[in-house]
Order: C-alpha cells, then structure tokens, then sequence
C-alpha cells in the first residue's frame, strides 16, 4: 500500500471523527420516525442560553408545523433577556412545572437532547431521562460526546446547535418551511454563540445560513436590540464591579474576574445578568485567557466561565480541573472550595500552563 494513499485512509477517518455531518443512514431513520405520529420532547441544557433555547425552541416550531406533538422542557429558568423569543412562553420549567414536565417525558416516544452531549449537563432531569423508553436524538457541537443517543448529530467544527438545526431541516429537504419565527430562533442562537459572527467558528456558510434566515424573516437589527440593549441600573453596577475586582496575571497573559454572592445580591442579582462578563478580559491587549468565578451559595458552588483565544484549550482546562467541558476557546465548569480558595487554586494551576500562555 502506498503511503499516500494510507494517508488519505488515516485523513478522511480523522477528518471524518472531526467534521461529522449527518450520515445518510441517520436522515433515512429520522425521516421514518418523523414521518409516523411522535411524542416529542426537545431539551436543551441547565442554565440554557441562546443557542439552548433558540434551537429548542426552532425545533419545536418545526416539529409542531409538520403535524408533530412536540414540547420543549427546560432543566431549570432561562435569562431575561430570551424571553421575548417566538414560542418562548411555551417552555416547561422541570424545576416549577414538575409533574406537568415529568409526565410529558414519561409519555415522550422521542426525546431531542439540543447543546449538550451529556446528560449530567441537565441536573437533576438526568434521573428522568435515564429511565425513559423513547429514543434519543442528539444534535450538540460540543467535543467528546457521550453514547446515549439513537441518532447523534455531532459536530464540534459548528458554530451553534442553531446552525445545526438549520442543517437538520435542510437534510430533511425541509428549509422551505422555515417560518418567520423559526428564522428568529435560529438566527438568535448562531448569533450569541459565535459572540456575534467573530469567533472563529463563524464560518463562509455559517453567513450564508444567516442570509437565508434573514431572507425567511429574521430581523437582524430588532434580535440584536432585543439580546443586547437589555441593560439595566443594576446590571452595569454589577459590571462595575466585576470590571474593579478584575486580577491581571501578565506573566500568564490571564485575566479573571470574581463576583461574590454578595456582591450580586447588592444588584439584584437575576439569571443572565453576568452573560458576556467574562469576555471584557479578552478585550485587554496580549491576554490570551479570561475567566470569571461566580458563587452561587444555593448550590453551595463557584460556577466558572472559561475563555480564550488562539491555541489554548479552555474546554480541556476546564475538563482536567474543574468538572467541566465545552469548546477549545469557550468552556464552563464548577469548584466546590470557596471563591478564594478556588482562586488561589487556580492561579496556582497556571503554573504548569506558562509556556502554552506566553
Ligand atoms: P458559559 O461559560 O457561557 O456558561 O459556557 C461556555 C461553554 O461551555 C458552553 O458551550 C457551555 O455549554 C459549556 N459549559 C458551561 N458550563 C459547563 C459545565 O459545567 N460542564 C460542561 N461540560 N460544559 C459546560
Ligand atoms: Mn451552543
């Protein structure tokens, strides 16, 4: 065999573990379900943000059009700032609307599990899921997914679940049906996933996605004043604080942020608030990682936010140290020592990272 061409064999399997598109075996199984009268029940993570909700909820519009029994049921609230969302009002909350959730996922034939590829990313539903008999469907972007799905749709070179959920309709020949409202979900999640089009996960087609959503309705300038023109008194004093209690690390190229329980509640603090804090770090010149820890006494937790650029993998930092995952240069994860221990612990933990940081 020659070695050029064992080394296409090894490039294409490589490529293929990396760049995942849908299989043609997979479509042909989703078409037959869909294609029957289902129970449908879409989930998108704990703590959902744009893109949990804007997919779920995309889909949710587009299972209901097709003549679907579909619901969408979220592990716990979701912020503000995605409650004006078409169709959001129709979300079940596990938490508040317990039974009405749990009977809605024991009577499921077919469970959407959307933005996360793990069930312990969904708290305590994970006890529900695990005990149902429907099948799974799971269309995620995040690495290293777990085995529980019928059909997994993973794609970690995506830029969101949202630009998933696009393909998704488009491998069903469905894009056609993408309606005003389906265009603004998915328009939403690509928009806050990729930091608004500059990550680099953002890619030719992920703006030719966009066009054809704003062709279908999506109206670009109203969504990005309805997510990102929501401040209040309260929220910039938070960030004012948050922007003071910044450290900088020069000789780590790092900047972390903390806020103390306190501290939140001396702003009224509400689910949301703190989304996008965690990025001013990255805007100081020559930092290559930021990060912010927030407590949260109710879980008796720090939950921490991860971001870099370049080649340093947040998403296995936060893998190895701090219970977490995500993607290579935005990833989440949780410390159960105090903020300060936690701190402490971490600044230590750079040390092994000085040369991947400078
Ligand atoms: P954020 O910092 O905005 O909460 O999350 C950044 C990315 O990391 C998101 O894709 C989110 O799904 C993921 N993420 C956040 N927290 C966790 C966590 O505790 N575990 C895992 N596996 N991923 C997380
Ligand atoms: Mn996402």
């Amino acid at each position: 065999m020659s070695s050029l061409f064992l080394f296409s064999i090894i490039s294409k399997y490589v490529y293929s573990c990396i760049f995942a598109p849908m299989n043609l075996e997979d479509i042909k199984t989703v078409k037959k379900l869909l294609s029957t009268p289902q129970k449908i029940v879409i989930v998108p993570h704990k703590n959902p943000d744009g893109d949990a909700i804007g997919s779920t909820v995309a889909l949710w519009h587009y299972l209901k059009n097709i003549g679907q029994d579909a619901t969408v049921v979220s592990p716990n609230d979701f912020p503000d700032f995605l409650k004006w969302i078409p169709g959001n009002e129709s979300i079940l909350n596990f938490e508040k609307e317990n039974s009405q959730s749990k009977n809605k996922i024991s009577e499921a034939t077919l469970i959407f599990t959307l933005d996360f590829n793990h069930l312990s990313r969904i708290g305590q539903m994970q006890d529900y899921l695990n005990n149902v008999v429907a099948e799974f469907i799971m269309i995620d972007h995040h690495q290293a997914p777990a085995d529980y799905a019928k059909i997994t749709y993973s794609d970690v070179s995506m830029s969101s679940t949202c630009e998933m959920v696009y393909n998704f309709m488009e491998y069903l020949n469905d894009t056609d049906k993408i309606t005003p409202e389906i265009a603004t979900c998915i328009y939403t999640g690509i928009m806050t996933d990729t930091g608004s089009f500059k990550f680099k996960s953002t890619t030719s087609r992920t703006h030719r996605v966009i066009a054809d959503l704003i062709d279908k309705g999506a109206q670009n300038t109203e969504i990005h004043h309805q997510i990102y023109d929501t401040n209040n008194s309260s929220r910039l004093k938070l960030l004012g604080i948050a922007l003071n209690n910044m450290v900088i690390l020069e000789d780590y190229n790092t900047a972390y942020i903390t806020l103390t329980q306190e501290e939140l509640n001396s702003c009224n603090y509400k689910k949301g608030d703190t989304e996008g804090f965690v990025n001013y770090g990255l805007t100081l010149k020559g930092i290559k990682f930021a990060v912010i820890f927030i407590e949260n006494s109710e879980e008796g937790i720090i939950k921490i936010s991860f971001r870099s650029v370049g080649d340093f993998s947040v998403n296995q930092f936060a893998r190895n140290h701090f219970e977490g995952g995500g993607h290579d240069n935005a990833a989440g994860g949780k410390s159960d020592l105090t903020i300060t221990e936690t701190t402490e612990r971490f600044t230590k933990l750079l040390e092994n990272y000085k040369t991947d940081l400078i």
